[in-house]
């Protein structure tokens, strides 16, 4: 069973929570000790507990796909340490060329290293430009979720030469098509085959001859991307969302890069946010605190009415319950707390005056 949480529950690297609670259930009855008696159940059964810990948890999540398990403390999953992140940098240890040397090395037969990187040691295409956007949304959002149209700019693989950045190609005779060269190189763990880009062709195996017209030989063109994206109910301030290949494409027709989007809430003019509660603060005559009444609230579920009793206290707060924020995992939502301020008039005519001092005189022959 792989070591990659994603390959263990089977799902994309995209996948929705709902995907992976679905996946999960799945891997769950195939593999629960109770009834798969296969000798190796009970640690599938754990991996499969742990992956899902951690891919469940979007904060969690984010910092795997980020850093991998190196986010994670030795017990990862289920440790909730995970906001010490962990980053396990191998130059650190054996010096700088150590992790460039063996980026491209092929070992002959299994070593202690493929379990160390789990790495793929064929050569891989490279790898886009991650891009990082910001994303403000309104309070609106956070309680009903959005779906959102973004355009930004980004490279994509020119569609005509398509990554090849020419119309007229050679083999490099260099490399023989290949787009590396091997080299035996003295390490510390001994003789080791290390496979380079072939220089004269960057690695690519053939040599241009005539250039694309369209993106000039720059085998990739700069375009206004649109991408659809859903912003789920619930989300806090600083919540970054990943989108998979959105990135840049690298050059030389390789892989595209990823799209961080970091979401920053903005305030709103009527609610102030307190974890899954949302505060107003309404001003009412201030009679209203002595004969009670009915103020009308405006929720983002329409107007709901807070019913005042008479001689009510200044400090008291009303809960309309169910009208907060949603929880991003279950929906359960949080409450609308209402606070109710006296109102102090500007300005007061000679009857209202009046009368104020008479209640003033009432209360002083008591
Ligand atoms: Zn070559
Ligand atoms: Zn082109």
């Amino acid at each position: 069973m792989s070591n990659d949480y994603y390959e263990i529950l089977g799902v994309s690297r995209n996948a929705t929570q709902e995907e992976i609670k679905k996946a999960f259930r799945k891997k769950l009855l195939e593999y629960h000790p109770d009834r798969n008696k296969s000798p190796d159940a009970t640690e599938k059964f754990k991996k499969i507990n742990e992956a899902y810990q951690v891919l469940s948890d979007p904060r969690k999540r984010q910092l795997y796909d980020n850093y991998g398990q190196s986010a994670f403390t030795n017990n990862a999953a289920a440790g909730a340490n995970y906001t010490e992140q962990i980053q396990f940098d191998f130059s650190d240890i054996f010096g700088e060329s150590f992790d460039s040397i063996f980026q491209n090395v092929f070992f002959d037969g299994k070593t202690p290293f493929d379990e160390i990187f789990g790495r793929n040691k064929t050569r891989t295409k490279n790898k886009g430009r991650d891009i990082e956007l910001n994303l403000d949304v309104t309070l609106v959002e956070v309680i009903k979720g959005s779906e959102r149209n973004i355009v930004y700019k980004r490279y994509e693989s020119c569609p005509v030469c398509h990554g090849s950045g020419a119309s007229k190609l050679e083999k490099c005779s260099y490399c023989n098509g290949s787009g590396h060269v091997s080299q035996i190189k003295r390490t510390i763990f001994g003789n080791v085959q290390v496979i380079q880009d072939c220089q004269k062709c960057n690695g690519t195996g053939h040599i241009v001859v005539e250039k694309c017209p369209h993106c000039k030989g720059e085998t990739r063109i700069l375009v206004d991307h649109t991408l659809n994206i859903k912003i789920p109910a619930g989300i806090e301030d600083g919540l970054t969302l990943r989108f998979s290949g959105e990135g840049d494409v690298a050059r030389n027709a390789g892989i595209y890069g990823d799209l961080y989007i970091k979401l920053r809430v903005l305030e709103d003019k009527h609610f102030i946010r307190q974890g899954k509660n949302l505060i107003t603060k309404i001003t009412v005559p201030f009679y209203t605190f002595i004969l009670g009444g009915e103020v009308r609230v405006n929720t983002f579920d329409g107007e709901q009415i807070v019913h005042v009793k008479k001689l009510t206290k200044v400090d008291t707060e009303f809960v309309l319950k169910g009208y907060g924020i949603p929880e991003l995992y279950n929906k359960k939502r949080g409450d609308i707390i209402v606070k109710l301020v006296p109102e102090v008039p500007d300005s007061i005519s000679q009857l209202e005056l009046d009368l104020y001092q008479r209640l003033k005189d009432i209360d002083a022959n008591k």
